[in-house]
């Protein structure tokens, strides 16, 4: 018995041999080639059913969608699509489906729009392009694993019910086992959210990083990669309500080497899914080559998804201070009309994607890494600097995206960590567990966050956030 993609990688070595194939029909042509596939691989195995060997009832069975386990005999194929076929000996017929119902579904053979394969997430696994996503986003995954575990990287778990707001944002999905309908009030009436979680509000978490860090001043090199939950009430192609983070977080590590350790780690998991994942990517670049042909010229992507990635493989990423970055924007003529629509407002404010996206698809070209923010716009666990006006942040900004990865060394003096929270309006009490890492043997250390969609938007070359997470949660998406 073979996986399709075993079969077909051991091809002609299995000449004349009888074998076992399960698997979804994807077309049935001419009452007697099935395409055969089961999600191992995006290529499918023709099987060919001679229909003097099989009863009517079972060639009547057989339809796209339905599902088959075929035993039968390889042999050398005459057409040009793969080297062998298979000669049917006995077909059972696991699960039918109807065509008349099929016509209603995405599993009907035609193009469909995302938006259709969208609403019925729960099938899309059945098509080339999820397959290839979700195969992507697999190999990208292990990779990510086997990146950290080969560099002495300890995996931990933070909470996912959690008390602590990391970002200081707000964007937070409430806990609670209290009964909703006898909520206790505080003495103004307002529902005392502080009796939550027996006894202590709770919400879901936003980030691992302020508990990853606390793993890291014991454990040295750590990471998480779990699921984060972000109320973000807007519409955008680049944010869920819930989607995967990985965080790693360093002790005795600067600024510097947090961003050649993000540049080497983003290199290596892209060349890691380029490798193993050659017919999905080629399968996918088809698609995203044929989108960018359809743009006016002023969108297109100057590269193929290939090309790009070998790209972004091949090249140092540039790194920028925010205060450069911001002199550039402000000389920079983005468009005809030589306008940003939120034009920068001078040195201080932050930028929007329009910004980052600039910089990264027109003025450089390539990834670009910017450092050193101004503290008041970024969150209050960032290093200061001597300066006394920017902390050592960074985000790594990618084409077609925007802010792919966000990151920092982080404060490890107590006082300017205490002073910090003072002027965030955080409360010291609150995060004691938090405070007592620099407390007892503080040292120098740093982490970034990377959302895994972003990346597998990149890798895959989709337009939309929705499209490389199976089950997506938006504001108007919690069907499944
Ligand atoms: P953005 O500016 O795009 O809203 P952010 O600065 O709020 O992102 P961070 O808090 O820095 O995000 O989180 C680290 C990373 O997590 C981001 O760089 C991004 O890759 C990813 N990320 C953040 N929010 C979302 C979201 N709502 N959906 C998917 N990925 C996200
Ligand atoms: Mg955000
Ligand atoms: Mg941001
Ligand atoms: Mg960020």
């Amino acid at each position: 018995s073979y996986g399709i993609k075993a079969l077909l990688e051991k091809g002609k070595d299995l000449l004349q041999q009888e074998v076992v194939v399960n698997g979804w029909v994807r077309s049935f042509r001419s009452n007697r080639f099935v395409a055969l596939n089961d999600g191992s691989t995006i290529n499918n195995v023709q099987v060919v059913v001679d229909f003097e060997n099989f009863d009517e009832s079972i060639i009547k069975q057989i339809s796209t969608a339905a599902s088959l386990s075929v035993i039968g005999v390889v042999v050398e194929s005459e057409g040009a699509g793969q080297e062998i076929e298979i000669i049917a000996k006995e077909i059972k017929v696991l699960g039918v489906a109807p065509s008349d119902e099929v016509q209603g579904t995405i599993l009907q053979p035609k193009q469909h729009s995302l938006e259709t394969l969208r609403e019925q997430a729960h099938l899309r696994f059945r098509t080339n392009l999820f397959g290839a996503i979700f195969r992507v986003r697999n190999s990208l995954m292990f990779a990510i694993h086997k990146y950290f575990n080969e560099n002495g990287f300890v995996y931990v778990n933070t909470p996912i019910i959690t008390g602590s707001d990391a970002e200081g944002a707000g964007e937070m999905f409430h806990v609670t086992n209290l009964d909703v309908n006898n909520l206790p009030r505080t003495e103004d009436g307002a529902v005392d959210y502080t009796q939550d979680f027996f006894g202590k509000s709770t919400n879901l978490t936003v980030s691992g990083q302020l508990e990853g860090e606390t793993a890291a001043m014991g454990l040295g090199k750590v990471y998480t990669f779990g699921p984060t939950f972000r109320a973000e009430n807007s519409n955008t192609s680049r944010h869920l309500a819930e989607f995967w983070m990985i965080e790693p977080e360093i002790a005795f590590f600067d600024l510097d080497q947090n961003m050649d350790l993000a540049e080497d780690f983003m290199k290596y998991v892209i060349s890691y899914a380029m490798e193993n994942c050659k017919d999905d990517l080629a399968f996918l670049a088809q698609r995203y080559d044929k989108e960018q042909q359809g743009k006016p010229a002023a969108e297109r992507s100057e590269l193929g998804l290939i090309e790009r990635l070998e790209y972004v493989l091949n090249n140092q990423f540039v790194r920028l201070s925010y205060t450069e970055a911001v002199e550039i924007l402000k000389e920079s003529k983005p468009n005809k009309k030589g306008k940003f629509k939120y034009p920068i407002e001078g040195w201080g404010a932050d930028l929007q994607s329009e910004h980052e996206r600039y910089l990264v698809e027109k003025h450089f070209k390539t990834p670009v890494i910017l450092f050193d923010y101004p503290a008041e716009i970024k969150a209050f666990y960032m290093r200061m600097n001597e300066d006394g006006k920017t902390v050592r942040a960074m985000d790594v900004l990618f084409p077609g995206i925007g802010e792919i990865i966000g990151g920092s060394q982080r404060e490890e003096r107590l006082e300017v960590l205490d002073e910090k929270m003072k002027k965030f309006g955080i409360d010291p009490e609150e995060l004691w567990w938090y405070r007592d890492t620099r407390r007892f043997g503080t040292v120098p250390h740093s982490g970034f966050g990377l959302g895994l969609e972003r990346l597998v938007l990149f890798v895959t070359g989709m337009g939309n956030i929705r499209d490389v997470i199976p089950f997506p949660r938006t504001p108007n998406n919690a069907e499944f």
